[in-house]
């Protein structure tokens, strides 16, 4: 008899465990992929939908009434992401990132969150399970994340700047609702917080020293994202780009910075405290254009709609969600997940860095909201 084959995309693996070649296995017994990375850092997309039309992820002129969204029967269901969350935590993920789409939108997300939060970290640890939102309900919900077991929040925002942040999202949303978000996260102790702006020369490069001046003296890290080549509608350019180096250097212009190590292996941030005495606050850079980190990149992405992908920038993922509602044991999902992390060989801002200004061309490649960012 043939043994049973478990499809997962375009791939085929044996339904039985399979053997694990040594050299992909870390002495402490981790899976490593092709380029001897471990599997950390699981993104969850929980919803395609989001309330805002950033420019940079969802223009509005290709995600407006027309577009085709997700119907709730393609997504997976709260109990599908738990279960194949736990594989992901047996497999030496310690952190859990909820993401989208605008996360909060997804209806009763808490109780996704209470799930999540029962699972066990690695070394009987407490898994770090926190969230990236645009923070535009996050006022009202700060308090039952918290209580539900979210550890703390990550809030994107652009510009402190009401004329410029409504510019920014498109859907002319107020600069003072998110920063309520941003207070009741922090009363309702989701710290520390992250707060992400993605800089687009040209745009809101001349928010960067606002932000920093109204962030510092907080406990907050506050994070200069370089403006990315994700997806296939935003029509980046490389001259929109700010390279993290000179946001460092407007920053430092008005106030002094000491380098922080990394927190984490695998960090994507270089980071600064203010060399002030006694003043909270960081800041941070994300270059994955001009200074890219796939080296030891260790996170996986899960689709709204259950695929599994290997990078921000890839154009194809692995069915999951065809496992789970085929009836698949826990084993052979489990096991389909360390095969495909094993082949893993993803390293596409390094491509890119070695192929100059432009994107590197190639089959199309998903969208940020839709493989959760
Ligand atoms: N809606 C939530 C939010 O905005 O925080 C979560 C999803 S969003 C896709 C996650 C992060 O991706 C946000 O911090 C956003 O700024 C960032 N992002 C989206 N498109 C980007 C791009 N083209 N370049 C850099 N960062 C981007
Ligand atoms: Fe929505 Fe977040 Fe994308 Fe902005 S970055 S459009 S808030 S998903
Ligand atoms: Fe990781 Fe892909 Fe980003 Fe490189 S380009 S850091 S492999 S997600």
């Amino acid at each position: 008899m043939s043994a049973k084959v478990i499809a997962v995309a375009d791939h085929r693996y044996p339904a039985s465990a399979p053997r694990i070649p040594a050299r992909l296995v870390a002495p402490s017994g981790e899976l490593l992929d092709s380029l001897h990375r471990p599997l950390r850092d699981l993104r969850i997309s929980v919803t395609d939908r989001c309330n805002f039309r950033c420019s940079y992820c969802m223009p509005r002129e290709v995600f407006d009434r027309d577009y085709s969204f997700l119907p709730h029967s393609s997504l997976l269901t709260f109990e599908e992401i738990v279960r194949i969350a736990r594989l992901f935590v047996a497999h030496g993920v310690r952190k859990i990132r909820l993401t989208g789409g605008e996360p909060l939108l997804r209806r009763d997300l808490e109780r996704l969150v209470a799930m999540l939060a029962e699972l066990p970290g690695a070394d009987g640890g407490r898994l770090d399970l926190t969230l990236t939102t645009n923070g535009s309900i996050l006022a009202r919900k700060a308090e039952a994340l918290k209580a539900a077991g979210l550890g703390r929040v990550t809030v994107s925002l652009d510009a402190i700047d009401d004329r410029v942040f409504r510019r920014m999202n498109d859907a002319d949303f107020p600069v003072a609702d998110v920063l309520r978000g941003i207070d009741a996260a922090e009363r309702a102790g989701l710290g520390p917080i992250k707060v992400n702006m993605v800089v687009k020369r040209g745009t809101n490069d001349q928010e960067i020293l606002p932000m920093a001046r109204h962030f510092r003296g907080r406990d907050v890290a506050l994070r200069f994202i370089e403006y990315m080549d994700v997806g296939a509608t935003n029509g980046w350019r490389m001259d929109e780009v700010l390279p993290s180096a000179e946001v460092v250097e407007r920053v430092a212009e008005e106030f002094a910075l000491l380098p922080l190590p990394a927190s984490a292996p695998g960090e994507t941030a270089a980071r600064w405290r203010y060399a002030e005495p006694g003043v909270a606050g960081e800041i941070g850079t994300i270059s994955s254009v001009t200074q890219a980190f796939c080296s030891d990149c260790n996170r996986a992405r899960l689709s709204t709609e259950g695929k599994l992908f290997l990078c921000l920038f890839a154009s194809r993922g692995h069915d999951l969600r065809a496992l789970v509602r085929g009836g698949a044991s826990d084993a052979e999902i489990a096991a389909a997940i360390g095969l495909v992390w094993q082949q893993r060989d993803d390293r596409y801002s390094e491509l890119r860095s070695a192929a100059g200004p432009q994107a590197p061309a190639g089959e199309k490649r998903v969208e940020m909201h839709y493989i959760g960012g």
